[in-house]
């Protein structure tokens, strides 16, 4: 029997009734593995040897000194495949091996999910079918060829705009056909229940650890924590750690792309309104006859017209405050944290960096401590950067 899955009035299971009873068994299995001391000690040790967990959480001297704050960064960008998404992936991956699935789908927007997705695939030997938008088929092939490296099949979705939403479309409708042998692995706190608190679970190991070490190197709890807000599973995952601790002010920074005065930006919770996409009610970019806009950052980590029904529900409660940053200023976040402290960030990472520089500007908050979540490094951005700022590479 399943939950209603709801945080407040957001979330829920908005699907149509074929797709139940695989939501149902999955809502099942997570219940039971969760708490499962064979499948934890197992998760724990591909976290550890595989990933590379626990990551750091760095005292940026050179930033602080600049911001007039005490800056961590809690290093998921040295994560294998370079951000935060493995955490998700491994945990869903050994899931549906639990589970006896033996293929696992997922979508992808730029390729991220996807290769996290086809490296566990290739762990747990499951074979991975990734969809993907067809324009972003085109524009980011390096990555096609990294999935179908680690043995991922990458399938092109020609409907709609040919890109993420249309691409999870397609792995529902493939998930419905296919649940007998099938995992449906989401990428992000987003979908119906139960993906939306399970994948924080899989995700709050970055939330857990945090908390331990800040209490372990400043004997007390951060003021701040920021961290940047796609569909939100890295925020979830490192607010996880502090929703309880009152005390502590939780902001998620969405892309905000040209700006949020304009039609091109992907700042859901800031500009959005109330909608239902991809299976729960959340905050959605739309019209007015509720038509899904597109959504545009240049990080396409952050370029996504819904966010996770959980942050919503954060939102409206005021237990976190969602911000929005512009492609010129997350660029900015990501030439400061390069030059200053050697460590060159994904853009989407780069949106926190560059909100926790005007946080550090205000009076109030001067000497503050606070946490930024490195979900992600820039390696991937690096021909993005280049051609924003003019360099020939
Ligand atoms: C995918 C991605 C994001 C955005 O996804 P969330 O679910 O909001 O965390 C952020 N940072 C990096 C590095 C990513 O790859």
């Amino acid at each position: 029997m399943l939950e209603d899955g709801k945080f407040g009035k957001y979330g829920g299971i908005f699907v149509p009734e074929l797709i139940i009873p695989a939501l149902e068994e999955l809502e099942e299995a997570f219940y039971k593995y969760k708490d499962d001391p064979e499948f934890n000690e197992e998760l724990k040790f591909y976290l550890k040897e595989f990933a590379g967990r626990p990551t750091n959480l760095y005292f940026a001297e050179n930033l602080s000194k600049k911001f007039g704050c005490r800056v961590y960064l809690k290093r998921e960008d040295m994560l294998h495949t370079g951000a935060h998404k493995i955490n998700n992936t491994l945990g869903q991956g050994l899931l549906a091996k639990y589970m006896g699935k033996t293929r696992l789908i997922a979508e992808t927007g730029a390729g991220q999910h996807g290769i996290a997705t086809a490296v566990v695939g290739a762990l747990f030997k499951l074979p991975a079918d990734v969809y993907m938008g067809s324009e972003d088929v085109e524009r980011q092939k390096m990555n096609v060829f990294r999935m179908e490296l680690s043995g991922g099949k990458v399938i092109p979705v020609e409907t709609g705009s040919k890109t993420l939403k249309d691409a999870i479309n397609e792995a529902f409708r493939d998930w419905i056909t296919n649940v007998e042998n099938t995992h449906y692995l989401i990428g992000s706190t987003m979908g119906p229940h139960p993906y939306p608190t399970m994948v924080k679970h899989f995700q709050s190991v970055i939330g857990e650890e945090a908390r331990r070490q800040i209490m372990e190197k400043e004997g007390k709890l951060p003021d701040a924590v920021i961290a940047c807000v796609g569909g939100g599973s890295n925020a979830m995952g490192i607010f996880a750690g502090f929703a309880a601790d009152d005390e502590v002010e939780l902001i998620g920074v969405e892309g905000g792309g040209d700006g949020t005065e304009t039609p091109r930006t992907g700042a859901t919770l800031c500009k959005g309104t109330e909608g239902i996409l991809h299976g729960s009610l959340s905050f959605v970019l739309q019209d007015q006859d509720g038509q899904i806009n597109e959504a545009h950052s240049v990080s396409a980590g952050l370029d996504y017209p819904g966010v996770g029904p959980e942050h919503a529900h954060m939102k409206v409660t005021g237990r976190a405050n969602y911000v929005a940053v512009t492609n010129k200023e997350a660029l900015r976040g990501f030439e400061l944290l390069s030059k200053y402290e050697g460590i060159i960030p994904a853009l989407e990472s780069s949106h926190a960096v560059a909100y926790a520089e005007k946080y550090a500007s205000m009076e109030e908050n001067k000497g503050k401590t606070i946490i930024i979540n490195l979900s992600g490094r820039g390696d991937k951005d690096m021909f993005i950067v280049a051609k924003e700022m003019g360099v020939e590479v």
